[in-house]
């Protein structure tokens, strides 16, 4: 467990207001484009090759019109003040006249608005499109979504954030519908408000017994960055203590076992990101006996910390890769 550090100040209202004025002057991009080519990926995101750590596949994503990076590598997250400080090697003031100088490209007041508005027009779309599937699927109790549950051992009463449907499974670099008609559990993803914003979709193998036999047997749309999967049903309890965890079976795996509320981040890399809501003063950090697992936890106990909410790391145990597989006693 970490405490917030002593002896560095939270900044003020007006302080954050001047540094995102600051901040809001540049594209990220082009203040990371000087370390690394960046290209366009679908919509608003650039990748290109993590100028942090080693990769010989780009991983490393900046979001302009939200201000931020993101390695899905080595988890390097931040913005124009951490980029500037930790990778370029400034001082916080130094950072920070750069920002307010013309060391980098200035972007215009009627761009920024127009970003703005691009911004909002693709989060309202993806929010349809993951809503059009979570109301388009029916309750998944009977059906082949409540078999593949009960295969991975999960015994309690399927929650009413589970449907089930009836989908085209595509690739999602291309797009290309590679088969059709496949059965889908559905996870809702809710925000903190407990709005569903956008569906997980774990594929199925015909008899429903097993995932659909692809390399990437789920696939998510919507928000993704942020949301989270309610394994216990929409509405959270009301303790004060959560558990993240990073996928479904694991979810539903740790909410029958007890008595917490459980947020399952559909992604080991987004397990930091989810946002919770306010009542919640601790949480449980749920991770995979693995690598990426341990990464994952870390992760999320610094974002976590930052935010001055109290964390404990939970593994499960020896031999066992994960909590679903802990349940099946199935060792790795
Ligand atoms: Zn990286």
């Amino acid at each position: 467990m970490t405490s917030r550090r002593r002896g560095q100040r939270m900044p003020d209202d007006e302080f954050r207001r001047v540094i995102d004025a600051a901040k809001d002057r540049h594209n990220l991009s082009d203040i990371i484009g000087r370390r690394t080519k960046l290209k366009p990926s679908g919509g608003r995101e650039m990748v290109g090759l993590c100028p942090i750590h080693t990769e010989r596949t780009p991983s490393f994503y900046v979001i302009d019109d939200k201000g931020f990076y993101h390695c899905f590598g080595c988890g390097a997250h931040g913005d124009h003040m951490t980029f500037l400080t930790k990778v370029d090697g400034l001082s916080f003031r130094q950072a920070f006249e750069a920002l307010t100088g013309d060391t980098f490209p200035i972007v215009s007041e009627a761009e920024r608005a127009q970003r703005k508005r691009e911004a909002e027009s693709e989060t309202r779309r993806r929010i349809v499109a993951g809503r059009s599937v979570w109301h388009g699927a029916v309750p998944a109790a009977g059906t082949l979504a409540e078999t593949y549950l009960r295969s991975r051992g999960i015994t309690m009463p399927v929650p009413n954030t589970v449907r089930f449907g009836r989908l085209d499974y595509f690739d999602q670099e291309t797009g290309e519908v590679i088969a059709t008609d496949v059965a889908a559990a559905i996870c809702a993803l809710q925000n903190a408000a407990g709005d569903v914003v956008g569906v997980q979709r774990i594929y199925l193998s015909a008899d429903g017994r097993r995932k659909f036999d692809v390399p990437k047997p789920k696939l998510s749309l919507g928000i993704i960055v942020g949301s989270a999967f309610r394994p216990g049903g929409h509405a959270l309890g009301s303790g004060t203590t959560a558990v993240i965890c990073e996928g479904p079976e694991d979810g539903l795996t740790l909410a029958q076992e007890q008595s917490h509320s459980v947020l399952v981040a559909c992604g080991t890399s987004l397990m930091p990101r989810v946002e919770l809501p306010a009542w919640i003063a601790s949480v449980i950090v749920a991770g995979d006996n693995n690598a990426p697992g341990r990464t994952a936890v870390k992760n999320t106990e610094e974002a976590l910390t930052v935010l001055g909410i109290a964390t404990r790391a939970t593994f499960p145990k020896e031999g066992f890769k994960d909590w679903n597989d802990q349940l099946r006693d199935i060792r790795a």
